[in-house]
């Protein structure tokens, strides 16, 4: 029996205690999170803010009370101040009060912080991030009880920016969407997809100021009024940055080795480099099959994985994870896009040689006429050993489960040339004969 403290229990630290709860209750478990609330789900956010849902009450699946049927012992509104890994202590701060803590094994799961755009005008109200449960209500109350809030300026195009931008517009919002860089989904897609969420997200009415970079913001009463870009001035009664995050990993042992990005670098069964300590989710690395390398991808998917794979490791079992791709989806507007792996341009700034086969039908028979739109795919492969590496796909359609087994297929080392004649059976209810994945495959050079 090992006494198991868990530092940060939102969906990592989530995953790992319930795992240990449950396969091995023979520990004891004890956890601290600063925050008020426990595994909320951030995918949910532009679903409230854009009334698709009732309210964020459904976002959470799991909660102290829980984990305390279970065992654990569990101080919520907590913070771990310090941790020295030599003596295998923390101390842990909760108001005023403030004590030590001692572990066997422990698992830091601190999660990811937003990165802050240090510009002139940043600490002006109604300029807000988008992170925790509390962040999501307040952009809601705001909006809900100020019916001045007519424009909305979202910093940075990523898929949360994204999905923020449609969002505020289905609540009738004035919204831009503003990046540094000339494009939407840049480390995702290559062009021809980010062109179709582009044209989709001008067509709903969003104003895009791609290739802007933001300098600083403007203010009236205290509260900001506009985005001043290197290109012009934006107005808006609200500001979302939603720039990007990044690893935290606070704490510090000249032992501790860090990832490039910050990140706690971990081996593939989550263990930092100091005995005894395990790091998961969006504070630590993961290894990613499609560049072989350990890598930086903060992923809801990810950190539930590692949660499991290090509380089996810290409770006594020998797991390695297997890797991941960094598989994502999007849907905006009905729009669907998803991809895996990496992108021809991710690639070729890597310095991978690669090539990529594309192909684009209609998911079933012309002759079934509903619910039978155009599917795009793109399979990116390895030029030297003709590995596939990456695939994107975009539809109307839900063709997401299409995806996973191009997630298998990276992971795995599959190469083009195996899907050629892959048996991927026909029924016109569903696809074609030949089908978008074989005709691409096919058509590789
Ligand atoms: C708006 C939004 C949308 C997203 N959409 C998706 C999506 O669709 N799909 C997807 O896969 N991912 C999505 N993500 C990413 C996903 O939310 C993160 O990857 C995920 O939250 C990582 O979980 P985590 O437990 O590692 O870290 P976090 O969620 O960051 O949790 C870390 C926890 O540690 C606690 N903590 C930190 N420091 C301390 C300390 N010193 N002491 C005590 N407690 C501490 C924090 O209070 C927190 O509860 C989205 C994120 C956002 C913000």
């Amino acid at each position: 029996m090992s006494k198991i403290i868990v530092v940060g229990a939102n969906h990592a630290g989530t995953a790992a205690i319930n795992t240990i709860l449950d396969q091995y209750p023979e520990n004891e478990v004890v956890v601290y999170d600063r925050n008020s609330n426990i595994s909320f789900l951030g995918c949910g956010m532009a679903l409230w803010i854009g009334k698709q849902i009732p309210d964020g009450d459904g976002l959470f699946y799991c909660s102290k009370d829980v984990f305390e049927s279970k065992g654990a012992k569990v101080f919520m509104e907590t913070e771990v101040t310090a941790i020295d890994f030599d003596k295998k202590t923390l101390t842990v701060k909760s108001g005023a009060k403030e004590w030590q803590d001692t572990y066997d094994k422990l698992i830091l799961a601190t999660g990811s912080k937003p990165i802050f755009l240090p510009v002139p005008g940043a600490d002006l109200k109604n300029i807000q991030f988008v992170k925790l449960y509390q962040n999501a209500k307040e952009v809601v109350e705001k909006l809900e009880s100020d019916s001045s809030f007519k424009s909305i300026a979202v910093v940075g195009a990523g898929y949360i920016g994204v999905e923020l931008a449609e969002a505020f517009r289905r609540i009738g919002k004035d919204v831009a969407l503003i990046d540094l860089v000339p494009t939407v989904l840049g480390q995702y897609y290559d062009a021809p997809f980010r062109d179709l969420m582009a044209r989709n997200l001008e067509d709903h009415g969003i104003r895009l100021a791609l290739g802007e970079k933001v300098l600083s913001f403007t203010g009236k009463d205290g509260k900001v009024s506009g985005v001043v870009t290197d290109k012009r001035e934006i107005a808006a009664d609200m500001v979302i940055q939603c720039v990007g995050f990044k690893p935290n990993a606070p704490f510090e042992n000249p032992k501790l080795t860090r990832h490039a990005s910050g990140a706690y670098l971990v081996d593939k069964r989550q263990q930092t480099s100091i005995p005894d300590v395990y790091a998961i989710g969006d504070c630590a690395t993961v290894f990613d099959t499609a560049t072989r390398k350990d890598q930086y991808i903060a992923l809801a998917t990810n950190a539930v994985r590692s949660g499991i794979v290090a509380a089996h490791n810290a409770a006594g079992t020998a797991l390695e994870h297997i890797g991941v791709q960094g598989s994502n989806g999007i849907n905006i507007y009905n729009l669907k896009m998803v991809s895996t792996g990496l992108t021809v341009e991710r690639a070729s700034a890597l310095g991978i040689p690669v090539d990529f086969s594309e192909y684009e039908d209609t998911q079933k028979p012309a002759f079934i006429q509903s619910e039978n739109p155009p599917v795009k795919l793109r399979i990116v492969y390895r030029k030297d050993t003709r590995e596939i590496i990456g695939a994107q796909m975009a539809s109307e359609y839900d063709m997401h489960m299409g995806i996973h087994m191009f997630s298998l297929a990276i992971e795995e080392r599959v190469t083009i040339d195996k899907l050629k004649l892959m048996d991927i059976f026909f029924l016109p209810h569903f696809n074609q004969p030949y089908n978008y994945i074989t005709m691409a495959a096919l058509s590789a050079k």
